[in-house]
């Protein structure tokens, strides 16, 4: 070997070795990964909100969410293995395992005789710490595909059992729907999960107390409904604790060398839908795309490691901007005179008309003129139509009414007919329809960015998006 081939033979070593350092710069991992899933949001929640942001400025258009922006988007069909119209414990099974299921099973095949895995429960078994929060109860279908293998999104307390047994290190959010079981009679499932190691906090100080290093935490929000949900956005105080906060100390908490995974759902999207409480759904939304800021500041820390996919389980309620009633028109801004969710609404107007003297028609639209913004002196003017939905509403409450079960529950979705009324009337008038009181199996939108952002374009199975995350955190493929 002479001295030119030496060189050249240095020179292709020291390119050689440039170019697999280069290449495995272009390989890298997700190594923090955020999973943001709206429950029942479509296309048509998050283009709403966006209007309705618009409308706030005296804007006619959309204003873009933190994560409508994403560089990367797609849709995704969501039908469940025995159904077209899908529901959270098969959607979610889909995102959690990639594998289709039956409707109401959690993280099992559709005979619910063999478990699947989820990524969490692989992230966790490759060294990342997993997160798991959510707006409604922590043992609800969403979350529990995640941690659990139940053949019933209604094992409420086998799946609390699931949860403590997952050893996964944030769970933040509601809290156990059924603690002491369906019966009533079992052993209380916070007090086994603190026997199985986790802390627990239920006020904002303590929470505001936790700090890295805490092994193991279930932040439970301070005020939590009978299903052990949080508020509904619209209903929040300061003495509620929003979901962005759970994603901040969840960033704090888990943030280390070798990872996290983290999956948020901001789970009243859903419910707000269910109830067709378009101002309800619209704060949620607003709640999620303010949790998703709190991943996207992480991400400017880690640009090349972090991971951020928001989508959908479906969607919820046959959600339109537009409404036949108002032509090509729309009010939005309208939304804004509803102070309350339909549900929180709905508590008030049964308390008030408790008292003999409220119980009457006058009292009720005082209330929703309160609430509402609609009719009396000071309120929106209702047109004789509208007055006449009112009033069939109130003869329907007074069991006075003719109305079929059929036509009651078209028209009230089996709540409260004053509230099911003041809710449809408000959102009409700002332009809104909804066309049903369950799901749709209209495709949901994904949004990613960050490492690995590409794979998530196209038109695919919501099946396929936790086999792209997989990909994108060097997972292997789960049988
Ligand atoms: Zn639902």
């Amino acid at each position: 070997m002479n001295a030119t081939t030496l060189l050249k033979h240095f020179l292709f070593v020291v390119l050689c070795s440039l170019f697999v350092s280069f290449s495995s710069v272009n390989a890298q991992q997700a190594k923090y990964v955020f999973f943001f899933i709206g429950d029942g949001m479509g296309i048509n929640h998050v283009a709403a909100t966006e209007a309705y942001l618009a409308s706030q400025h005296n804007q006619n258009g959309f204003q873009k969410l933190i994560f409508s922006g994403f560089p990367s988007t797609g849709f995704a069909n969501n039908h469940a293995e025995n159904r077209l119209i899908t529901g959270s414990a098969a959607a979610g099974t889909a995102l959690a395992t990639g594998f289709k299921t039956t409707v109401n099973t959690i993280s099992m095949d559709g005979t619910r005789t063999k478990a699947l895995t989820s990524i969490a429960t692989q992230a966790k078994a490759n060294g990342f710490k997993v997160g798991i929060i959510s707006s409604v109860s922590i043992n609800h279908a969403t979350p529990a595909v995640f941690y659990a293998n139940q053949p019933l999104r209604t094992n409420y307390y086998p799946i609390s059992l699931d949860l403590m047994k997952s050893n996964f290190d944030f769970f933040g959010g509601g809290g156990f729907n059924q603690p002491f079981g369906k019966n009533n009679d079992q052993p209380s499932a916070y007090l086994l999960a603190e026997k199985a190691g986790y802390t627990i906090t239920s006020s904002i100080e303590a929470f505001n107390n936790l700090k890295p290093g805490t092994e193991k935490v279930i932040a439970v929000g301070p005020i939590i409904d009978a299903a052990a949900a949080i508020r509904f956005s619209i209903d929040q105080t300061d003495e509620d604790i929003p979901l962005n906060a759970f994603v901040d100390k969840a960033i704090e908490l888990l943030d280390n060398e070798k990872g996290f995974f983290m999956m948020v759902e901001e789970g009243k999207i859903d419910w707000a839908a269910h109830a067709n409480d378009g101002a309800t759904v619209i704060q949620n939304v607003i709640s999620l795309s303010e949790a998703v800021q709190q991943a996207l500041d992480f991400y400017k820390k880690y640009p090349d490691e972090t991971l951020i996919v928001v989508t959908a389980d479906h969607e919820t309620g046959g959600f339109s901007i537009g409404w036949a009633g108002k032509h090509y028109e729309t009010d939005l801004n309208l939304l804004a005179l509803q102070k309350k969710s339909k549900q929180s609404f709905t508590a008030i107007l049964d308390s008030a008309l408790k008292v003999p003297e409220n119980n009457n028609f006058k009292f009720a639209m005082s209330l929703v003129n309160q609430y509402f913004g609609l009719g009396g002196n000071t309120g929106l003017t209702l047109s004789d139509y509208e007055i006449s939905l009112f009033k069939e509403a109130w003869n329907t409450m007074s069991g006075t009414s003719a109305f079929t079960d059929e036509e009651q529950y078209l028209r009230y979705g089996g709540d409260n007919p004053i509230s099911s009324t003041a809710t449809r009337v408000l959102n009409n008038k700002a332009g809104l329809g909804w066309t049903t009181w369950s799901h749709t199996a209209m495709p949901v939108p994904v949004f990613a960015k960050g490492q690995g952002q590409e794979l998530f374009s196209g038109y695919y199975d919501i099946t396929d998006i936790p086999k792209k995350i997989r990909v994108a955190m060097g997972l292997s493929a789960s049988e």
